[in-house]
């Protein structure tokens, strides 16, 4: 079987060695991480730009191994798999269980009005979603991310880390720079779960954006249930 996996996760790396020569993994390279897998940089302009590249390349199967809030994406592929009748499969990381102190919002929008004024805020929402917070002059942000922000808010730090993060790494932020809320999106996982237990030692307010919805497809949790799905496709 010849399976294409849609990446930008550590679960699409550790996903694409485990089938090993049957995957290419697809990659939007938005970060620079050094492969030796097989893989191809670069979107493909398109739900469509994706089906004229699954048909021409000769894959057999999708597996959907994008973050959550990649949503343009998931929807991509949820449209070249129907128009060309190929078997999809949606790899997701379970979210992050509701905790009782954050407040939920819808979008990053609606995270930085819930910000108040004179707020030192954590921005952990990555390199590209700091749009919505860039406006916000009467608040102070560190925002940190694995690539430097293009448009980072102009009243704030930069912090370029790359996950995974200690308890105590989160803590020491928090401290030193006095934080007050944190802005996170609900991407789920081991990695980056660590702000959130700080956050609450620390009396930060946590504003979790939820996640996007996306087309309803087959999903699975773990990299093992889609070796077996793809195990499977070729049965
Ligand atoms: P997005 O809004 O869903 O996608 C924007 C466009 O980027 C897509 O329409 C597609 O272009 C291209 N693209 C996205 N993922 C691709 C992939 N795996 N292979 C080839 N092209 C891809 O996604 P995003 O939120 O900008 O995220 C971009 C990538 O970063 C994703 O692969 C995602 O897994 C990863 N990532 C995202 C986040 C996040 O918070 N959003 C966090 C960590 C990692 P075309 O339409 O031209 O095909």
């Amino acid at each position: 079987m010849k399976i294409l996996v849609l990446g930008g996760t550590a679960e699409a790396r550790q996903l694409v060695a485990a089938l090993g020569d049957a995957a290419t993994l697809s990659l939007a390279g938005l970060t620079r991480t050094p492969l030796s897998m097989p893989h191809r940089v670069g979107g493909f302009g398109g739900a469509g730009g994706l089906a004229a590249f699954l048909q021409r390349e000769g894959f057999e199967g999708i597996i959907d191994a994008t973050h959550p809030f990649a949503a343009r994406m998931s929807r991509n592929a949820f449209e070249a798999a129907a128009a060309l009748g190929m078997p999809l499969l949606r790899l997701e990381r379970p979210a992050w269980p509701k905790e009782p102190a954050w407040l939920e919002v819808d979008d990053l929008v609606a995270a930085a009005k819930a910000l108040p004024a004179g707020a030192r805020v954590f921005l952990t929402v990555g390199s590209l979603s700091l749009g919505a917070f860039v406006a916000r002059d009467d608040i102070w942000c560190l925002s940190r991310s694995i690539e430097a922000p293009a448009h980072p808010p102009a009243n704030g730090e930069v912090l370029l880390q790359r996950p995974p993060f200690t308890m105590q790494n989160e803590l020491a932020i928090m401290s030193r720079h006095k934080i007050t809320h944190m802005v996170s999106k609900n991407a789920g996982g081991a990695a980056t779960r660590a702000k959130l237990e700080a956050a609450l030692q620390s009396g930060v307010q946590v504003i979790m954006v939820k996640r996007p919805r996306l087309p309803a497809v087959l999903t699975v949790e773990t990299v093992a249930e889609a070796v077996k799905w793809v195990e499977n496709l070729g049965e």
